[in-house]
């Protein structure tokens, strides 16, 4: 759990350091905290993309739905519609690095780092 919340915050999900970011979307090439190698194979961040789309689908649908819940029955569609092309446009720039912190997080559920990679015994 740890970890997870780590990965929302943009660290490194393995050690939570802070200097992970080369850029705004770029993470470093190894963790500076633990050594964790974030650039791990060709098309590797294409499972941050689909956690990046996940998100947004997500936050489309409690902004969809909270506001016809909220303001039922007299939903003010015009303004539901533009308050979700807002979020749909900015929540996936805003939520990129997360997409990726997120996506190493899940990649350690499956593969574990271990061996000469890192050493455990750190956390
Ligand atoms: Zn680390």
């Amino acid at each position: 759990m740890r970890s997870l919340v780590r990965a929302l915050l943009a660290r490194c999900p393995v050690c939570g350091s802070r200097g992970i970011w080369r850029s705004y979307g770029q993470t470093v090439d190894a963790c500076p905290g633990c050594g964790y190698r974030f650039s791990r194979e060709e098309g590797y961040w294409a499972g941050a993309l689909i956690v990046n789309i996940g998100v947004a689908m997500f936050l489309f649908f409690v902004v969809f739905v909270g506001g016809m819940l909220v303001t039922w029955p007299d939903v003010p569609w015009t303004g539901l519609l533009i308050t979700l092309l807002v979020v749909m446009g900015l929540a996936p720039a805003l939520l990129y690095r997360q997409s990726k912190t997120i996506w190493v997080w899940l990649d350690q559920r499956v593969h574990p780092y271990v061996g000469e990679e890192r050493d455990w015994e750190q956390s």
